[in-house]
């Protein structure tokens, strides 16, 4: 009976915070820190200042990383562990969620080149995990095999940050093969028309990871911004040979999901103009429905709403069940973000 196994019932989402140190230009400007992290004791203090009254808020999480936590240290602390578990068979899934401006894109990619063997000190996650995966499988003399899909998903859209069948620098029409949701009938959903890309080497992957990440930031600069408002989703999934029995392998396959989402703003915008509205109201979608799974995982609901959005149906595989979830939560210490960095810590600290 499964509600008797409570292992069954366990549940893997883990909650981080990582608050970015104020940039030259808001120290220039002498901009208000309102915010103070205690990383020993996992809790972050807003200092707030309502009608003349001193009114601080304290939030704790899973882990806490303050303005001085280098790229290296959240990795090895939080994600390394994570990675192991997808190299053991499961499907894990990272994200950086916080308002545009706070770190979400530094935290997942941070300086992604690879200069010979060493990462870069500002190497994010993405980096560092496909660094782990290669270097643990030739460690171990492994017989295995790996593919990554890079896809960004606007307007409930996708695109395939790795397809390289077009020229075209306007990022409406570059995707020219329609890339579709399907279920494949026990449950698991498949995207259609995805480019996906068999590696081999740590190389390989950096060069792929930088083509995506190029083709985000041109369509950037086209359309005003178009990454705040989207989500993109790196998927890494490997395949490790256990044993051959008779003339049959076995095969142990992992996946990793690490996923940058839009910009938590767009979750509280309300009241959109005309042309917007289908923007806001699908970014929402995504954002809103999962804020809805992961809270109904953590209560161990017995309907979790996958089906409500295309991020939730992508991830559905590696939500919920056996595997590991890790919510880096990303804030700015300066007041003018206040409002926005409550939002977020309330929001981060219901996922736990
Ligand atoms: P987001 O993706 O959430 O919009 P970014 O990752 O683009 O935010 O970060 C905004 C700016 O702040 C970038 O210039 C980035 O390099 C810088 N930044 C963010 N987090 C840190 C950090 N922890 N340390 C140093 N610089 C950071
Ligand atoms: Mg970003």
């Amino acid at each position: 009976c499964p509600s008797n196994n409570y292992k069954d019932k366990e549940v893997n989402v883990q909650v981080l915070l990582r608050c970015r140190p104020l940039s030259d230009e808001e120290q220039k400007s002498n901009v208000q820190r309102v915010i103070s992290c205690n990383e020993h004791k996992k809790e972050v203090t807003v200092f707030q200042n309502v009608a003349n009254k001193q009114i601080d808020r304290l939030f704790t999480f899973d882990k806490v990383f303050g303005p001085k936590a280098q790229q290296r240290s959240i990795y090895d602390q939080a994600i390394a562990p994570i990675v192991n578990e997808v190299l053991e068979g499961f499907n894990c899934t990272v994200f950086a969620y916080g308002q545009t401006g706070t770190g979400k894109t530094y935290t997942m990619e941070g300086g992604m080149k690879n200069k010979g063997g060493d990462l870069p000190a500002e190497a994010g996650v993405i980096p560092r995990a496909v660094r782990q995966i290669f270097d643990t499988l030739e460690a171990q003399n492994a017989d295995y095999s790996m593919k990554v899909t890079f896809l960004e998903l606007y307007n409930e859209d996708i695109t395939d940050l790795l397809a390289t069948d077009d020229n075209s620098r306007c990022p409406e029409d570059r995707q020219k093969k329609p890339i579709s949701l399907m279920e494949d009938g026990r449950g698991c959903v498949v995207v259609r028309g995805l480019e996906e890309e068999a590696v081999y080497s740590v190389n390989e992957i950096f060069t792929l990871l930088e083509r995506g990440a190029a083709k985000r930031r041109t369509a950037d600069t086209l359309l005003n911004k178009r990454s705040s408002r989207s989500h993109s989703v790196f998927s890494i999934t490997v395949y490790i040979k256990e044993a051959t029995v008779g003339d049959e392998e076995l095969i142990k396959c992992g996946k990793l999901n690490l996923v940058d989402l839009a910009g938590s703003e767009n979750i509280s915008r309300s009241g959109a103009r005309e042309g917007r509205a289908r923007e806001a109201g699908e970014i929402n979608k995504s954002l809103l429905t999962l804020g809805r799974v992961i809270n109904a995982l953590v209560e161990h609901s017995s309907h979790i709403p996958y089906r409500d959005s295309k991020l939730t149906r992508i991830l559905r595989d590696s939500l919920g069940g056996k595997t590991k979830t890790c919510i880096i939560a990303t804030i700015s210490p300066s007041a003018h973000c206040l409002e926005e960095t409550l939002s977020t810590l309330d929001y981060a600290y219901r996922a736990k």
